[in-house]
């Protein structure tokens, strides 16, 4: 059992004015691969610093399993932390650093030696555990700084960055292992990373973080499908989310998005989308999204409705990707990326319409740039 919850946490450092986590409440349930994501700078790190008791919390409280541990000493506190630089021992072998916890504790060798065994092999490491760590890649030394903290078997893991030193093959092959790991040992897991395709990849639940604060903490699909604002919408996924000013008129019964000035379009509000919010928005400026894999081109239309949600523009740049395109549009001095299929005949320069699947349009609050849900 390891429950790790913060309760209206707040962190200012010394000499900086401003809060650098803002009265944060959070409940990372036992056995949990949580993955905290957001910008540099956003306040994760400082997050994660103050579970493992190498930061003091300013005000709130911070329990595990029910017991407040903001005075308890870090060693005591049964948790584990692995970084980005995994700094491991270079005098030492690959099973002296993984059992050196336990060396320190005096357990027996017998005890040490069956616990190594059990380690390396969940890691590969079988055929390195008598290697120096500079005899070994970037990746391999990534697994012995696991092997290190698994050894321990604390009730929660800490991870920041681990992957970040890493090459993005690498990177991919041992996001796989770390979620085998977690299979295999089920503890509780606080991973930090800016990369959102880590967290996307990673997590039972994503909190993404903002200058100090929580703006969602849901499941991967929930964030990705259902942003709370602007900023989530905009942070998850890759190419990211693309971004409008539109103004919202109505006509009739009907509901239109115009593209202003020169970006000139007019798309249809499907009549299931209109909601009474929405409608108190008529005749402002707000912002529409759209995801790059919502934009088809004509030969592609999912839908009859799609010929209704039209944006004309042009062909900026076309990225190849193999099994898809990245078409770069201009849309008046806004730009778009589209994720269209490979078969799809574009070249820079060229007009094309851009049509939108109408059932998966974001709109934001002009003001609170919430999603305004349709
Ligand atoms: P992240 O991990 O999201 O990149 P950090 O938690 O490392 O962010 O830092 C968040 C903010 O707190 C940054 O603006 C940083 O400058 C500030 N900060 C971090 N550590 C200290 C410190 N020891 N003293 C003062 N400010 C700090």
């Amino acid at each position: 059992m390891a429950e790790v919850r913060l309760e209206n946490i707040t962190k200012i450092y010394p000499g900086n004015e401003e809060y650098t986590v803002k009265e944060t409440s959070l409940t990372i349930k036992d056995k949990e691969f949580i993955v905290l994501v957001g910008p540099s700078g956003c306040g994760k790190s400082t997050m994660l610093r103050m579970v493992a008791g190498l930061e003091e919390i300013t005000s709130g409280e911070l329990f595990i399993d029910n017991r407040v541990m903001n005075d308890v000493q870090p060693k005591d506190r049964d948790i584990a932390m692995v970084f980005q630089n995994y700094a491991l021992y270079p005098h030492m072998t690959v099973a002296e650093n993984i059992s050196f916890s336990l060396r320190l504790k005096k357990v027996p060798k017998d005890v040490i030696d069956q616990k190594v065994k059990e380690v390396s092999s969940m890691l590969g490491l079988d055929e390195l555990l008598e290697r120096k760590p500079k005899a070994m890649s970037g990746g391999q030394r990534q697994r012995v700084a696991l092997g290190r903290a698994i050894i321990r078997e604390p009730k929660v893991f800490l991870m920041d960055e681990p992957l970040s030193n890493l090459d993005a093959k690498l990177r991919g092959q041992m996001r796989a292992e770390i979620l085998k790991i977690h299979q295999n040992i089920q503890n509780t897991i606080i991973y930090v990373t800016h990369d959102q395709v880590e967290a996307m990849t990673m997590g039972d639940r994503i909190v993404i973080l903002n200058d100090g604060i929580i703006q969602q903490v849901d499941t991967p699909t929930e964030v990705y499908n259902s942003p709370v604002n602007k900023f989530v919408a905009g942070f998850m996924g890759s190419p990211p989310m693309n971004f409008l000013s539109v103004k919202l008129e109505q006509d009739g019964e009907k509901l239109y998005l115009k593209g202003r000035g020169e970006d000139d379009f007019s798309m249809l509000v499907n009549d299931s989308k209109i909601t009474d919010k929405l409608k108190s928005l008529i005749g402002r400026d707000i912002d529409l999204g759209i995801r790059p894999e919502d934009i088809y081109d004509e030969s592609n239309l999912k839908s009859k409705d799609m010929k209704d949600s039209c944006i004309m523009s042009k062909v900026d740049i076309v990225e190849p990707l193999g099994a898809e395109l990245y078409v770069h549009l201009k849309v008046g001095k806004n730009l778009m990326i589209g994720r269209v299929a490979a078969n799809v005949s574009v070249k820079s320069g060229d007009s094309f319409k851009a049509f939108i699947d109408p059932q998966k349009i974001y709109i934001f609050h002009p003001d609170t740039e919430e999603r305004i849900s349709l």
